[in-house]
């Protein structure tokens, strides 16, 4: 960054204040990832300049032939990653996916069913604060209290009652399988619409090591930075009767000019995704995630709906140790460990102070971590927590923390 350093040695100081923070930390946020430096680099290209409004082959700017050809890639790529049928690599972010496809689909006021948001489901999935939230009728559906994993009988009974419109299926906080199928039949007998936000779990449907709700369902969104490795951005993917509507949500519907880098990098990634080092890659994410639990477990912490099938969990702490998530959150964060305090299920406690904590593995898995590291970093976790305000403790462990992380590279830092 020769030329960044020399015209703004301020924001240059703050990337490399944020890469030593990257090093040196263990990242366990389940939404966060490290991308490969060619999708770095390809974010920062000149492809940044350009303004293509429109599709490929269809633009309202001149000068598109190249950019044309970026974008078709991430497309073709991303159909032959997911078996989609019509593939839009515009979308911003998975917000403006979200919102796109209820644009496309809904009119306001209309009923959608979704996931309720304090037991793992988005924002965009009909928060008060939320566009969601703003313009739809949102009826919810839970987990059941004593297994804490999505009751389909549950959701099948609220649909009959509710005949919503959309049935929504998706989550940020979740560590179950989603039974594709049969929301897909729940939703046929009311005629309902079926949409799946695969935000977090893109990359290990994307390996092929869970089910996929692409053959089932009629809208799929997601975002292309968490477990599938790619820029900061969405996508949406759709059978070929809603194609139309959803690209014209997108543009002119919502947004201007696409981000051409972005979409860009995103086709290295789906590239980088199409590899069978990929598929290796999301079952050692998947086994981490699993050791992780265990060792949690093992140390008696108490882990929502009793393990992950995925790549994240939820952690009792409050039930399991006393500590809230917004305590434990700010030793962990104090010691260079980061995670998210999060709502569990039937929360006693508020959302800015819930009893739990969500912890995630792509990010280390991508660093090189394997099983046993799970166990350093369960005791890592655990040695916080018990020692919360010990500050000499705390600077210990911090310390114990870098030296862990240090042994891991981070693609794209030196
Ligand atoms: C992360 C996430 C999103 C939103 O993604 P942004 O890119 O942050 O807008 C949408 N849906 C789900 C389920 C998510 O987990």
């Amino acid at each position: 960054m020769i030329h960044l350093k020399k015209s703004d040695p301020k924001i240059y100081k703050i990337i490399k204040a944020e890469e030593k923070r990257q090093k040196e930390g263990i990242e366990l946020i389940a939404s966060e990832n490290y991308v490969s430096p060619a999708v770095l680099e390809t974010m920062g290209s000149v492809l940044t300049n350009k303004y293509s409004e429109g599709y490929p082959g269809k633009r309202y700017y001149g000068g598109n032939e190249i950019i044309d050809q970026a974008e078709s890639l991430a497309i073709t790529r991303a159909k032959k990653l997911f078996g989609a049928e019509h593939v839009n690599v515009q979308p911003l972010s998975g917000s403006p996916a979200n919102l796109a496809v209820y644009m496309a689909l809904l009119q306001p006021g209309d009923k959608v069913l979704g996931f309720s948001l304090d037991q793992g489901g988005h924002l965009s999935h009909g928060h008060p604060m939320n566009f969601s939230g703003k313009l739809y009728t949102i009826i919810p559906y839970f987990v059941d209290k004593k297994t804490e994993i999505i009751d389909m009988d549950e959701v099948e009974k609220i649909a009959l009652k509710e005949k919503p419109k959309m049935i929504l299926a998706g989550f940020s906080a979740y560590s179950k399988n989603m039974d594709w199928k049969r929301f897909k039949k729940i939703a046929d007998k009311i005629n309902a619409l079926t949409f799946a936000d695969i935000a977090h779990i893109a990359g290990l449907i994307a390996a092929k090591l869970i089910d996929s709700p692409i053959p089932y369902f009629d809208v799929v969104t997601t975002t292309t930075h968490k477990t599938l490795r790619g820029p900061r951005g969405g996508m949406i993917m759709c059978k070929e009767k809603f194609a139309s509507a959803i690209d014209k949500a997108i543009f002119p519907g919502i947004q201007g000019g696409p981000h051409d880098h972005i979409n860009a990098a995103k086709a290295v990634a789906f590239g980088e995704a199409l590899k069978p080092s990929f598929k290796t890659y999301s079952a050692q994410v998947m086994k981490n995630a699993k050791a992780l639990a265990g060792a949690l477990q093992k140390r008696n912490y108490r882990i929502i709906s009793g393990g992950t099938d995925n790549h994240l969990m939820l952690v009792d702490v409050f039930g399991s140790r006393g500590v809230t998530g917004k305590e434990a959150e700010k030793a962990l964060e104090h010691v260079g460990i980061s995670i998210n305090k999060n709502m569990i299920p039937f929360d006693s406690r508020k959302p800015l102070d819930p009893s739990g904590i969500r912890l995630g593995t792509p990010a280390v898995t991508t660093r090189g971590a394997k099983e046993k590291h799970m166990e350093t970093i369960a005791d890592l976790i655990d040695k916080t927590l018990e020692n919360k305000d010990n500050e000499t403790k705390l600077k210990k462990i911090a310390k114990e923390v870098k030296t862990f992380s240090l042994q891991f590279p981070v693609p794209g830092i030196k």
